[in-house]
């Protein structure tokens, strides 16, 4: 006798990665029974996720391995403080809160899956070793390149490509105790594509450092950026001592909003990766609820559920807002490398609140399109002219962003108070001093006090507890500004 098929569930999610457990723990308090379908148990995560420690939900900053309080990026000889906690995640930890938030309503399968099937509201979704299993709903989080949903990105893909290393160092190539966010510093000589690192002081003599590529088309390949680190920390005097691990990173950054129809589409594979950034687990974790709870609501009342989480996830705003990030990408790819560091020496000069609004994952696109005016009027000459030929190139996105800057801030169409992650102030740059200083102008030092003034809500503008001794985090800060190999 064939074996029995499987119950239907209530959710299928296709993928094991965070995106989908994400989203698996956020179903379960819904009382909903979900599959995971995914080629391995269970397992910790391999990439070092970081995140800003205020992006993600308060349970998740509790699976911070570490946190810097001193972050900082270098566009230009002196470090720019950027006064906002980063942390990274301990993959174990992650996933064993995730999993205990699942609870029993996980059901988690071994397989691949190859395709899925609709006849009316029921789906069935095939495996490669000729499995079926019904669901209700069926959630695409199978990563960069998904099982059942072909993302588009405009012009080519983009990737954001970088090769990393733990390892063991006799002399620190960072400032010890700091995090370094981005190095544009090219100790090493300013040949061919502009790439920077990225790297944390994890305690003793160990350090993570990444030779990352932004984002380019084409992007370098890992050999090149192998041998780039290699020669960046020769040149700084700081050779690795000893390797402990290696990551290589490289997906695709410039997803447009995927179609309505189908399967929903979640985590890197539902277009979720920042296109600024790349940054992508922080967002899953904090989407995971609203989605859920649309999807819930749509079951229980007899509604299209696919449809109503993609409009959970891609409210009218959020697709202008992408359409603004894409402007911004088609704007990176367009500026000589060497334009890059001045190009971020200005971001980052930009009022807080403005540059994290930019690199939130839920600002709307009004905000989005009005730093970007503000941001390209700071730009020197040099790098301002590219931007605009990048602009023109793009006529029927540049109308776009142009259109959302004159709507204003969002109206009653935004999504759902819970979606913005930081009320008031923080996201709205109409509160924010609009004054765009030089970034060779800036003195550090009244930047860490001035961000150190716009305290609102549980946490001040630079994402500490609003208990945190700040006089001893300007200190300490200070301090380790005087740090480091340089
Ligand atoms: C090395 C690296 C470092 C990164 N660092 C960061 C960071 O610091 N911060 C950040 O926010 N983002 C980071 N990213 C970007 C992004 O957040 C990650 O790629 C993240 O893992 C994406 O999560 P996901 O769950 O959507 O997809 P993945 O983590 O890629 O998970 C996909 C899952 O789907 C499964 N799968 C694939 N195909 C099938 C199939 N046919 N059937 C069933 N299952 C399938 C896979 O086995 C896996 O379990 C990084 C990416 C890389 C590659």
């Amino acid at each position: 006798m064939p074996p029995a098929p499987p119950p239907v569930t209530d959710v299928l999610l296709i993928g094991g990665g965070p995106a989908a457990l994400a989203l698996a723990a956020a179903l379960a308090p819904q009382g909903l029974s979900v599959r995971v379908v995914a080629p391995h148990p269970p397992r910790t995560p391999a990439p070092t996720y970081g995140a800003w420690l205020d992006d993600l939900p308060a349970w998740a900053q509790g699976c911070a391995a570490q946190v810097w309080s001193d972050v900082r990026v270098y566009t230009g000889p002196a470090p720019t403080p950027l006064l906002r906690p980063y942390g990274l995640l301990d993959n174990a930890r992650l996933l064993r809160a995730l999993l205990d938030r699942t609870g029993d309503a996980l059901t988690w399968t071994v397989g691949q899956v190859r395709g899925a099937q609709r006849e009316g509201d029921a789906w069935t979704v095939h495996g490669a070793g000729g499995e079926h299993w019904p669901a209700r709903v069926v959630v695409d989080a199978s990563g960069h390149a998904p099982a059942l949903r072909r993302p588009q990105h405009p012009g080519g893909a983009a990737l954001q490509t970088a090769y990393g290393v733990v390892g063991r160092f006799a002399r620190p190539p960072c400032a010890p105790g700091s995090m370094v966010w981005m190095d544009y510093r090219t100790p090493h000589g300013p040949e061919g594509d502009a790439t920077f690192l990225y790297a944390m002081h994890l305690g003793g003599d160990r350090y993570f450092v990444e030779e990352t590529s932004l984002i380019a088309r084409p992007a370098p390949s890992r050999a090149w950026l192998r041998a780039r680190l290699a020669a960046r920390l020769a040149a700084q005097g700081t050779p690795l001592a000893h390797t402990e691990t290696e990551e290589w990173v490289a997906f695709p950054m410039n997803a447009a909003a995927p179609a309505p129809s189908g399967p929903l589409a979640y985590g890197a594979a539902g277009g979720l990766v920042h296109p600024i950034s790349g940054f992508q687990v922080a967002g899953a974790l904090n989407m995971a609820p609203q989605v859920a709870g649309a999807l819930a609501g749509a079951l229980r009342a007899g509604a299209d559920p696919h449809a109503a989480g993609w409009a959970a996830l891609w409210s009218p705003e959020r697709r202008a807002a992408r359409a603004v990030h894409l402007l911004g990408v088609q704007a990176l790819l367009n500026l000589p490398p060497q334009a890059l560091p001045a190009f971020f020496g200005a971001f980052f000069a930009l009022p807080p609140a403005q540059w994290r609004a930019f690199l939130a994952p839920d600002t709307p696109a009004g905000p989005l399109a009005r730093t970007m005016l503000r941001l390209f009027a700071a730009l020197p000459g040099r790098v301002r002219l590219p931007l605009a030929r990048a602009a023109l190139a793009q006529p029927g996105t540049s109308v776009q962003a142009l259109a959302a800057s004159l709507k204003g801030p969002s109206g009653p169409s935004h999504p759902q108070a819970g979606w913005a992650r930081h009320p008031g102030p923080m996201t709205n740059p109409d509160h924010a001093d609009h004054t765009i200083r030089r970034h060779e102008d800036t003195d550090q030092h009244e930047v860490i006090e001035d961000g150190m003034q716009g305290a609102t809500g549980s946490t001040d503008a630079n994402g500490l507890d609003q208990g945190a001794d700040l006089a001893e985090k300007v200190r300490e800060l200070r301090e380790n500004l005087g740090g480091g190999p340089e």
